[in-house]
């Protein structure tokens, strides 16, 4: 890794787009703005628009009329898969730019955004460049005077709205299946993390896509996302966020029209570590990951630790040495290994669910309190041991880092307390049984179950939440699948001659 003075360098230097890019193009619009703050310092970074429903009509409009026109719904599907893979080699040309920016606005450490995030947003969008032409039809058993297939076509404009906690990822993975699957996209990124979606619809425009197939417009939530989400013209709503949002999404959508929506929501997952653990330290480094990676903002964050009796110990003082190896700080420093909160809200509201675990009654294993000699949003790895289900700290998603940890004593307790949960995203099983690990797969709740691993996988997986945590799929074919609408053609066949 190059050292800090590099990154901070092009952190000051780089410029950042700004406005929104509508129609292939930067638009800047009066009125009112939203202010970026550097999370790591509380300091402000620069102003963007802030979209009221007049931009987000004008984007929809846009969008709507390229889809009319059939310039990318319509062109060829290899076409189509050509400029998503051009424009997969200019991010990967401009790595280090959208690796600033994100940890510029977002507080990612630069190891996470440039070893992490950036080449995974590539992958990702080399995955669904490589769709297009394989996407088919079916043609169906009938009888000899018929002829019936399926046809698989584009919704038309997809909305897409996301979180700023891995922003160009989530961006990709609506935006790239939507694409691909030859419909257009507006875009709207959370307030606080514009930029790298800017830049991936500037940079769709270099890679040859047609002006206006893939707008992004700036705004809060309740009004531009509101806009978005209501619009008639536009067919489906892809979301991922809060379960509390997810649910405001599925009002708005059914009071315009019935169009498609898809949510990818919260999660409070459960890693299970069973008494024959065959990697201890495997489990330790999962957990360790799993709680306070990206600060412990990720919708799968392994925020329960399900510890077997006769191991909790052994495995507890593991966990606590590991811990103190964390580093805190700038997140530009290459040794740096946790950043901020996203906000001072963020942070307020994670410091309140640790005052509530410690009124609970749960015992405060490590840190508990904010890092006062770092200016930023930062909060110190938190660890509730000796917690019950009842607890809001096991309840809660609380998108920090913070882990609850509950004993349990044997397989079908952990499934017990693995599925005590409103949310259903994923969850880990570190055991070597076998059977034990095939049935409590089998048993939990979830959208994703990982063995003797935590939060791996690639593009091919599938990815997507039970129960609270949403409804639809992520990655995988099922995605590019899910931004098409099957059309059945039913053809009566003249007479024989
Ligand atoms: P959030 O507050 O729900 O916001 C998500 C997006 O929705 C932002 O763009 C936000 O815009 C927008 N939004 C807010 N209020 C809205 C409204 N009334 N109508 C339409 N859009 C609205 O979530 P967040 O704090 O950004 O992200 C953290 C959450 O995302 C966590 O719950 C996490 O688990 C979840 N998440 C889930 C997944 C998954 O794959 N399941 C992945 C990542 C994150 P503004 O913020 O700009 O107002
Ligand atoms: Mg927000």
């Amino acid at each position: 890794m190059k050292p800090a003075s590099h990154w901070r360098g092009l952190a000051d230097t780089l410029p950042r787009p700004s406005g929104h890019f509508i129609d292939g193009a930067y638009v800047q619009t009066g009125g009112e703005t939203i202010e970026i703050i550097d999370p790591a310092h509380g300091s402000a970074l620069s102003r963007t628009p802030d979209a009221g429903a007049d931009i987000v009509d004008h984007a929809v409009g846009i969008a709507s009329a390229r889809c009319g026109e059939g310039i990318w719904s319509r062109c060829s599907p290899r076409a189509r898969g050509e400029v998503l893979w051009k424009l997969a080699d200019l991010i990967e040309a401009e790595a280090e730019r959208f690796a600033v920016l994100e940890s510029l606005c977002a507080g990612k450490p630069i190891r996470d955004t440039v070893m992490g995030e950036i080449p995974q947003a590539v992958a990702a969008l080399r995955f669904f460049a490589e769709l297009p032409d394989k996407l088919r039809g079916e043609t169906t058993a009938s009888d000899a005077s018929v002829l019936h297939y399926v046809l698989r076509q584009p919704l038309g404009v997809v909305g897409a709205i996301v979180p700023w906690n891995f922003p160009i990822n989530m961006a990709i993975w609506k935006a790239a299946p939507a694409l691909a699957a030859g419909n257009s996209v507006v875009l709207k990124p959370a307030e606080q993390t514009p930029w790298t979606a800017l830049l991936l619809a500037e940079l769709f425009v270099r890679a040859g896509g047609p002006a206006g197939v893939f707008n992004v417009v700036l705004g809060r939530g309740d009004t531009a996302g509101q806009a978005l989400a209501t619009d008639p013209r536009v067919a489906k709503i892809a979301f991922t966020g809060s379960t509390r949002v997810g649910r405001l999404i599925h009002f708005y959508v059914s009071q315009s029209t019935l169009k498609a929506v898809a949510l990818e929501c919260g999660g409070k997952s459960p890693q299970i570590v069973m008494d024959d653990v065959a990697d201890m330290e495997a489990a330790v480094d999962a957990a360790v990951f799993g709680a306070f990676g990206n600060a412990g903002q990720v919708c799968n964050a392994g925020s329960r630790l399900i510890l077997h009796e006769a191991i909790h110990d052994a495995f507890m003082e593991r966990f606590s040495e590991k811990i103190r190896d964390i580093r805190m700080g700038d997140p530009f420093d290459p040794d740096v290994t946790m950043g901020p909160l996203i906000s001072g809200a963020a942070q307020k509201r994670v410091l309140e669910m640790i005052r509530l675990g410690r009124q609970e009654g749960a015992r405060l294993a490590a840190g508990g309190e904010r890092a006062t000699e770092l200016n930023g949003y930062f909060v110190a790895p938190t660890v509730f041991a000796d917690a019950d289900s009842s607890m809001a700290i096991a309840r809660e998603e609380i998108f920090g880092p913070v882990v609850t940890v509950l004993r349990v004593s044997d397989a079908a307790e952990a499934v017990r307390v693995a599925n005590a949960s409103c949310y259903g995203l994923a969850a880990a099983i570190w055991s070597r049984d076998l059977d034990a690990v095939h049935r409590m797969a089998a048993a939990i709740e979830a959208g994703v179950v990982w063995v003797n691993c935590f939060d791996a996988g690639d593009m091919t997986q599938p990815f997507g939440g039970w129960k609270e945590s949403g409804k639809g799929w992520d990655k995988g074919v099922d995605a590019l699948m899910s931004y098409t609408q099957p059309k059945s053609v039913w053809i009566a066949l003249g007479a024989r001659p």
